[in-house]
Order: C-alpha cells, then sequence, then structure tokens
C-alpha cells in the first residue's frame, strides 16, 4: 500500500501493525478506526490538567459512546457525565458505578428523572421549573444545577451553549428562585455545573467564565462539586500547521483560580470538568472509499462512500476536516488538484470536504477523514436507509479489534412490526 497524503497518521503510528487498505478489506468501509494510545494519551493530557488535589475529569460521551472507548476512559481514571437514560446505561455497562456518573438533565420528563434517581447517580437540572419538578418527585433528595454564566464560546451558533442566545442553564437572575425551592422541598444541593460551549482553542473564556459560577457557588454551604464544563478545542486543521490549545498555561491559570476561591470558601470541595471533544476526537478516523471521479461545470467532485449519515459535522456546522488518501497501488498522482469529496446521499449538501487542494486521487483510493472520534458515530444516521458504519480499535499492541459491527438490512427493519 501506499500512503500518497498522510503524514498526520504516519506520525503518531495511527494504524499499528496494520494499514488503511488492510482494515478497509477485512471490515469493509466506510470505517470508523481508533487508535487505542491516542485516546489514553488524551485522557492524561486533562487528568494532568490542574494542579488541585480534589480535581475529577468527566469524559462526555455524547462525542463518543462506544462502551469500548468509556471502558478505555474509565481504565484512565475518568469518571463520566451521561446526557439521558440511554448514556446512564452505556455508562453502567462499562462499568462505571452510580456514584460515578453525573447525569446532567435537559427538558426531561418525570420517568426519566425517576429512572436516574432509581439508577442512584447524581442528577443536575437545567431549568427552575425542572428543579420544581425534581423536588415534588424527590423531596429531601440530592441536586445540582445548571448555571448560563453569560458568557459563551464555541465554533459554531449551534454550540455556544451559554450566554444570553441558548436554552441552556439558569441564569443568574433567578438564583434567587432556586434557593426558594431548595428550601421548599427540603433538597440538598451537592453542586453546580456549566457548560458554556463546544471547542474554544483559547482558553480566555473558559477562564472567564469560572467567574460568574463561582460567585454563584459562594452563595451555598456545603457544596461538593463545581463543575467549570467541556469544550476543549482540537485542531482540526493540522495538515496546516495549526496549533493546540495551551493547556499548561490554562491549567496553570485556573489552578490559581481554584487554590484561591478554596480558601475562601473554607472547604476542598471537588472540581470538575467534562471534556468529550478532546477526549476523542484525534483518536479516531474516518475511511471511506473513492467509487466515481467526475468533473461537473468545472468542479472536480471525488465520489466516495463517505456520506453525512456516516460524519454530519461537515453539513451540521460546516465542520472542517483534514483529509488523508491511501492508495493501494504504485501509481503516482501527477501533481495537486482542487477537489470536492461528495458522499452517495441524495442531496447537494452532502460535501465532506469542499475545494480541497489534495494530490491526484483515483477511483479505489482510500481516503481517511482525520480527527473524527468526537461526535462521528454518536451523531449517524440511516438516513437514506443506508447501514451506520463498523468501528475498530487498534489496540495498545498495534492490532486491530472490531468493536462495533457494520449494520445489516436487518438492522433497518428491526423495529417494524410485520
Ligand atoms: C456536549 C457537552 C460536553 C462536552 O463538550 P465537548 O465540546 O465535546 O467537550 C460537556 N458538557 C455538557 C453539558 C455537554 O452538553
Amino acid at each position: 500500500m501506499n500512503y500518497i497524503y498522510s503524514r498526520v497518521s504516519s506520525e503518531n503510528k495511527f494504524y499499528g501493525n496494520t494499514d488503511p487498505f488492510q482494515l478497509s478489506e477485512k471490515y469493509g468501509t466506510p470505517l470508523y478506526v481508533y487508535n487505542e494510545n491516542v485516546l489514553r494519551n488524551r485522557c492524561r493530557d486533562l487528568k494532568g490538567l490542574i494542579s488541585y488535589s480534589n480535581f475529577t475529569v468527566n469524559f462526555s460521551p455524547k462525542a463518543n459512546s462506544n462502551v469500548e472507548l468509556i471502558k478505555i476512559a474509565k481504565s484512565e481514571g475518568l469518571r463520566v457525565d451521561a446526557m439521558s437514560p440511554g448514556e446512564i446505561h452505556l455508562n453502567m455497562l462499562a462499568g462505571y458505578k452510580p456514584e460515578e456518573i453525573l447525569y446532567i438533565s435537559n427538558n426531561v420528563n418525570e420517568d426519566e428523572f425517576r429512572f436516574a434517581i432509581d439508577a442512584g447517580v447524581k442528577i443536575s437540572v437545567d431549568s427552575v421549573s425542572q428543579l420544581e419538578m425534581f423536588g415534588r418527585i424527590n423531596p429531601g433528595g440530592k441536586v445540582a444545577f445548571r448555571v448560563n454564566p453569560g458568557v459563551g464560546a464555541g465554533h459554531h451558533a449551534k454550540v455556544i451553549t451559554a450566554g444570553q442566545k441558548t436554552k441552556f442553564g439558569i441564569e443568574m437572575n433567578s438564583i434567587p428562585q432556586v434557593k426558594r425551592i431548595i428550601k421548599e422541598y427540603s433538597l440538598k444541593l451537592i453542586g453546580i455545573n456549566q457548560h458554556i460551549g463546544s471547542l474554544f482553542m483559547d482558553g480566555e473564556a473558559y477562564l472567564k467564565s469560572t467567574t460568574n459560577i463561582l460567585s454563584v457557588a459562594r452563595q451555598f454551604d456545603d457544596l461538593e462539586f463545581i463543575d467549570f464544563g467541556g469544550g476543549f478545542g482540537i485542531p482540526y486543521k493540522k495538515q496546516s500547521g495549526q496549533s493546540r490549545l495551551d493547556l499548561k498555561d490554562l491549567g496553570v491559570k485556573l489552578s490559581e483560580v481554584i487554590h484561591s476561591w478554596v480558601k475562601e470558601y473554607g472547604k476542598k470541595i471537588e472540581f470538575k470538568i467534562e471534556p468529550g471533544r478532546y477526549i476523542v476526537a484525534e483518536s479516531g478516523i474516518l475511511l471511506g472509499q473513492v467509487n466515481a471521479l467526475k468533473t461537473n461545470y468545472n468542479i472536480k467532485y471525488i465520489g466516495t462512500d463517505l456520506g453525512f449519515n456516516v460524519l454530519m459535522r461537515p453539513v451540521m456546522y460546516d465542520s472542517h476536516h483534514d483529509i488523508e488518501v491511501y492508495r493501494g497501488n504504485d501509481t503516482p498522482s501527477s501533481g495537486e488538484e482542487q477537489v470536492t469529496i461528495v458522499g452517495n446521499i441524495c442531496e447537494t449538501g452532502d460535501i465532506i470536504a469542499k475545494d480541497r487542494k489534495l494530490p491526484e486521487i483515483f477511483e479505489n483510493d482510500i481516503l481517511g477523514v482525520l480527527d473524527s472520534g468526537a461526535y462521528g458515530y454518536s451523531m449517524s444516521s440511516n438516513y437514506n436507509s443506508r447501514l451506520r458504519p463498523a468501528e475498530v480499535l487498534i489496540e495498545a499492541d498495534g492490532n486491530p479489534r472490531l468493536i462495533r459491527r457494520r449494520d445489516t438490512l436487518d438492522d433497518l427493519v428491526r423495529n417494524f412490526i410485520f
């Protein structure tokens, strides 16, 4: 096999003892490939973020909820969040104990609250009305709430989850109502959390957002934890040299903030962060096959099996993913050309990479979509009645293991009642 354009995956020996052609022959395409070593390194980066002993990293599995990956995060000492009863279920399947799971609920019904209460997980509520519902169902219970600190951050309006234009969190003005409901239902407030948005590459907004949550937290005695949220970004443009988020700088500044707050509060309560993307994005590459080439009115299209049912981010958020090119034979590319890489879904918007300068691509080449480990499989669907892909893990010893099989036609009809 020839690695035509593959600096990023070559540098970290992403494919271990195998290569993209062997993998696509054995498991078919499209195929999500994860690298265990990369995943473990990212877990360790964030575990070492803060010099404060009572610090916890909660992995957010909505970025990737494959149980085998959650198990790896667990073995690195991470705790875990859940955004739904389904994620609570998967986390327990991965071996987490209920008290290690924080359910960050959003507009849930009573049954979903009951499910979480019965499971024994920690629960955070997202509005005054949900706090009241929780109090009615579970008077005297333990609860946390999500604050909206009024500052947001993120790579796209759809994923900025704090500030003045989002459904999330309880605004600063409503804190008196929170206090009233807590008293009315004899609730015990165990924590306050926030999540300001996804994919920041500069820690300033994250740091700034701690001021308001900490000032809210100061108004409650006897908290168990404060959770600053996720959103830690990764460089999606590695091929053009984009630098990494400066974790060291952010870590030092956050540590200072925490140490001085704790001194004032008088109790070494737990501090949490809840990263999803940072943990898993770079541990995944999506492989697809080139099935067709065409030029339509001066645009050269590379037709692949990478429809947006497989990776939704480019269509949903206009996201950029770097592309690598692998070839099964020795044919050289005759220079670079500008191409648009598209999938097999019947929509014009089905574009995975637009106007890219890449080495000449041929039919049967395999493409690698970098940094696809987060919000890749977890957002995939059966749109167009396409089958969701398989997932393979390159384990620490370099060998591949299938960790989810590809959908079959039977999966498509499983819920019909004939
Ligand atoms: C999605 C989400 C996260 C993880 O966000 P990333 O940008 O992937 O780090 C953390 N907390 C909450 C509440 C979320 O909804």
